[in-house]
C-alpha cells in the first residue's frame, strides 16, 4: 500500500512525525509532501498568483512552497511515481470539529485527495491546556491512529467523500474509544480578533479561534470529542442543501 503523508502545520511540525510513525504501522511505501511552512486557516485554496517551489529532502520526501492543496497536486502530478492507495493529512495541531472543517488546511488536503478518487482521512488532535507541551499532547493521536485508520483501510468509502478524525485531548490511556458521528456546529460569530500595533505604531489585527461556544449536540464529533472519544465523521464534497433546491426553484418560478 502506497501512503502519501500530507498536512497544513508544515513540514517540520511536530504532529507530522506522529502522522508518519501511524503509517509506518500499515506500510514502508510512504511519500511525504507537505506545506513548507504552516498553513493553518489556508482551507482549500491554490496558489494561483506566484510561483510554487518544489523542496527535496531525501528520496520520497518533499515540502512545496505553498498550502495543503498545492502539496497534494504537487504529489499526485509531479512528485509521486503512480498513484497513492491512500492519502493521510495530519496530524493536526488543534481541532477540526465543527465548521472548523470549512477552515481547514488538513481536512481540505483530504478534500483534495478524495476529489483525485483516492481513499483520503484527515487527523486532528485536540489540544487543551492539560495536555498542550506535555508528553500527552499527542499521545492520543499515536495510540489511537492506527485503531482509527485500520478499519477504514477496507470500509468502502463513496465516491466524493472522505473522512474526518479528531482524538481527544486526554492521555491515550483515558480515552473511552471511538465514534462515528456527525459534524456539529461552531458558532464562530464571536471569535477574537486582537487588535494591537506593531513596531512603527501601526494598527494590525490578529484573528483567534479560541474559546468559541459551542452547543453539544448529541451525535456530533464536539460532542464525542467532550465525552473523550475518538471521533470518525465522514464527510461530502458535494454540499448541495437538495431540500432546498425546490423552495428556491418556487421563487424563480412566474
Ligand atoms: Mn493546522
Amino acid at each position: 500500500m502506497r501512503i502519501l503523508l500530507t498536512n497544513d502545520d508544515g513540514y517540520h511540525a511536530p504532529g507530522f512525525e506522529v502522522l508518519e510513525e501511524i503509517a509506518r504501522q500499515f506500510s514502508d511505501d510512504i511519500w511525504v509532501c507537505a506545506p513548507s511552512e504552516e498553513q493553518s486557516g489556508a482551507g482549500h485554496s491554490l496558489t494561483l498568483n506566484r510561483p510554487v517551489r518544489l523542496q527535496k529532502f531525501a528520496e520520497r520526501r518533499f515540502a512545496v512552497t505553498g498550502t495543503p492543496t498545492d502539496s497534494v497536486m504537487m504529489a499526485l502530478r509531479e512528485v509521486m511515481d503512480g498513484e497513492p492507495d491512500l492519502i493521510l493529512s495530519g496530524v493536526n495541531r488543534g481541532a477540526n470539529l465543527g465548521d472548523d472543517i470549512t477552515y481547514s488546511g488538513t481536512v481540505s488536503a483530504a478534500i483534495e485527495g478524495a476529489l483525485a478518487g483516492i481513499r483520503a482521512i484527515a487527523l486532528s488532535q485536540v489540544y487543551s491546556r492539560d495536555t498542550n507541551g506535555t508528553e500527552h499532547e499527542f499521545g492520543a493521536a499515536r495510540e489511537w491512529g492506527p485503531k482509527a485508520i485500520e478499519p477504514l483501510l477496507k470500509a468502502p468509502f463513496a465516491e466524493r467523500t472522505l473522512v474526518n478524525v479528531n482524538f481527544p485531548p486526554r492521555p491515550a490511556n483515558d480515552v473511552k474509544g471511538i465514534r462515528v458521528v456527525r459534524q456539529g456546529f461552531h458558532d464562530y460569530s464571536r471569535g477574537s480578533i486582537v487588535e494591537g500595533r506593531d513596531p512603527r505604531g501601526h494598527r494590525y489585527f490578529w484573528f483567534g479561534l479560541h474559546a468559541i461556544e459551542h452547543t453539544l449536540d448529541h451525535g456530533t464529533d464536539l460532542e464525542a470529542i467532550d465525552d473523550g472519544y475518538v471521533a470518525v465523521t465522514p464527510l461530502q464534497l458535494d454540499l448541495t442543501h437538495y431540500s432546498s433546491i425546490d423552495t428556491l426553484a418556487g421563487r424563480f418560478e412566474g
